[in-house]
């Protein structure tokens, strides 16, 4: 059996996970991102790399000292260093004399056949590979679902932090659950257990969206547990960019991308790379349906990131709603991000405020 490692990237492992037992390869799981991670990333990458590249790095060389053989990265292709991130670790790792393999799978079909077929040792037919890959998906719609609605509930529990506990206890559950039927099972108990926590006197609720790069958007360590704070501070999270999605908009071409596509044009008409022109889109979009404010993470040097803060002080301007974009690397720390999103959040209170006042 193949002994293959992936990336952290939010509740990713879960569904990789069980994909992987399912196509019959062992799957190292990442340890949990920490300091020592970032410090390897860090020490061995480019130091113009983007904080992500430096973070799986060191995902990598852990996995590696777990006895992983294979390395599973994605691939991209557009105006966005992305798609050359997985040649880049390839070659770092070559330099470092680590020989696990890298296996960069390409966001077409021919390139996840082949690159499944390669971990399972042999042919899979096309009709297993669909019901694994179903499976797998299942599992993160789910929790994409369950994560929805701890968004909502966090502003509305009298302790945000039982909304967390649950959700991480339905995780753990959904991680070891082995059957369709019983992903459904443990997704209604789930929400109905969620929902038990929702506390019907809270009533003055702001809602902010938040938009930016994915892997900035999904990794809770990197962006410092921000949808949390934001969370216990009376603020409903809203956002586009979930892990289902994502596979559904890059690998599957199901997203019809027309909405952000045409609310962006009149700022950004381009396509950018990575997630820049959905940013201003979807900035946009949550200004006219009604949102307090909008958050923009990114990580710090990202290209399509940039070009979209240039963009969002007019969005901010003509659509009447207040944006605050935070940029992150290795060096970014609890207390400066926590003062930044208290003072953004103190402003949009008082500005629906005045608006209900008015
Ligand atoms: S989207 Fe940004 S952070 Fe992600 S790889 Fe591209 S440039 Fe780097």
């Amino acid at each position: 059996m193949k002994r293959v490692a992936y990336p952290q990237m939010g509740n990713l492992g879960i569904s990789v996970k069980s994909f992987l037992w399912e196509l019959g390869a062992e799957p190292i799981e990442p340890s949990p991102i920490s300091k020592r991670t970032m410090d390897l990333g860090v020490q061995n990458a480019p130091e113009f790399a983007c904080l992500p590249l430096k973070v799986n790095l060191g995902n990598h060389l852990e996995s590696i000292e777990k006895g992983a053989e294979y390395l599973l990265m994605a691939g991209g292709i557009g105006p966005c260093r992305f798609g050359y991130y997985g040649e880049v670790q390839r070659e770092i790792l070559q330099d470092l004399q680590k020989d696990a393999e890298m296996i960069v799978i390409e966001p077409n079909i021919f390139s996840i056949y082949w690159s499944f077929n390669y971990l399972h040792g042999g042919f899979v037919s096309p009709l297993r590979l669909y019901r694994i890959l179903k499976f797998a998906m299942k599992k993160m719609k789910a929790i994409d679902d369950l994560e929805r609605i701890t968004q909502y509930l966090r502003p509305r529990a009298k302790k945000p932090q039982q909304v967390n506990l649950r959700y991480q206890k339905y995780l753990k559950l959904l991680d070891q659950a082995a059957s369709e039927d019983r992903i459904k099972e443990l997704k209604a108990e789930g929400i109905e257990r969620l929902q038990e926590l929702n506390n019907p006197e809270v009533k003055d609720v702001v809602h902010v969206g938040i938009v930016g790069e994915i892997y900035q958007v999904l990794e809770p360590y990197v962006s410092l547990n921000i949808e949390e704070k934001l969370g216990e501070m009376g603020v409903q999270v809203h956002r586009e960019l979930f892990l289902s999605h994502w596979v559904m908009d890059h690998i599957l071409k199901r997203v019809d991308r027309s909405s952000y596509i045409n609310a962006a044009t009149p700022y950004l008409g381009a396509m950018i790379g990575g997630h820049g022109q959905e940013t201003v889109g979807q900035a946009v979009l949550y200004a006219r349906e009604g949102l307090d404010g909008v958050i923009q993470l990114a990580p710090f040097t990202c290209m399509p990131e940039i070009v979209a803060e240039s963009i969002l002080p007019v969005v901010s301007e003509r659509e009447q709603i207040p944006i605050l974009s935070l940029f992150f690397d290795e060096h970014s720390g609890e207390a400066g991000v926590q003062t930044r999103i208290e003072a953004f959040v103190d402003l949009i209170k008082r500005r629906s405020e005045r608006s209900v006042l008015a």
